[in-house]
């Protein structure tokens, strides 16, 4: 991974952020995701690559890059991917080439993948992945909201369902854990996370200079 991204206080270049956002469906995810991409200009989004059927409101090439599966098999194949996995009966992976591009600008990353690819980016890019998992406040509530999006089956709903015990299961694989029993909190906590760990120690790569020419 490129080891470029400047802008902190004081000019230091830093390591990018590999910002991963986890939850089952209908934890609110995307909600948190959106606000953050417009609060926070140097943070941008990686779109994957999905076998899915296209939902209503989706747009190609912005919320997914929506291929077929020998397209997907050619990009495996091709190594296009920085990783990818098998969710719901489809394939996602995220594309390699626009990260290392989002990177090499002096940008963060964010990610909307699941554990499996929580876990992958983090075999491959360890101290510089940050993975964060939105619980639903119930199981009760996360059905409610599921049942609200309206754009899925009954049978997706309680495959949702299903899954995201499963999901939930998979905590322990992150950094950091938030409830999202408010929308407004939850957002906040995850803006502090992205602030602090853009500042820590391990990412300052120019810190080095800058202490020599405070101690010369
Ligand atoms: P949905 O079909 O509701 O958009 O997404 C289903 C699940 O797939 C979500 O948990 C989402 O985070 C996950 N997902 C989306 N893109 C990727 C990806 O590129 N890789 C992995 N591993 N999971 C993904």
């Amino acid at each position: 991974m490129p080891d470029i991204a400047p802008t902190d206080p004081h000019g230091f270049k830093r390591r990018g952020v590999l910002f991963v956002l986890s939850s089952p469906s209908g934890a609110g995810k995307s909600t948190i995701a959106r606000k953050l991409l417009a609060e926070e200009p140097e943070l941008e989004m990686s779109v994957s690559a999905t076998t899915r059927p296209i939902r209503p409101g989706e747009v190609d090439g912005r919320d997914y890059h929506f291929v077929d599966l020998e397209r997907f098999r050619t990009m495996v194949a091709d190594n296009a991917f920085l990783e990818w996995a098998h969710v719901f009966d489809h394939r996602y992976g995220t594309p390699r080439a626009p990260v290392d591009a989002i990177l090499a600008s002096g940008k963060d990353v964010l990610f909307d993948i699941d554990w499996q690819g929580a876990q992958q980016l983090y075999q491959i890019a360890g101290g510089d992945v940050v993975r964060v998992f939105i619980l639903p406040p119930s199981m009760a509530e996360l059905h409610t909201r599921l049942s609200r999006r309206a754009t899925d089956s009954t049978a997706v709903i309680e495959a949702r369902m299903g899954r995201a015990s499963s999901e939930v299961s998979h905590w322990d694989g992150y950094d950091y854990v938030l409830v999202n029993d408010d929308v407004e909190r939850c957002f906040a906590g995850v803006k502090t996370i992205l602030a602090a760990e853009r500042l820590r120690r391990s990412r300052q790569t120019g810190l080095i200079g800058f202490i020599r020419g405070l101690t010369r």
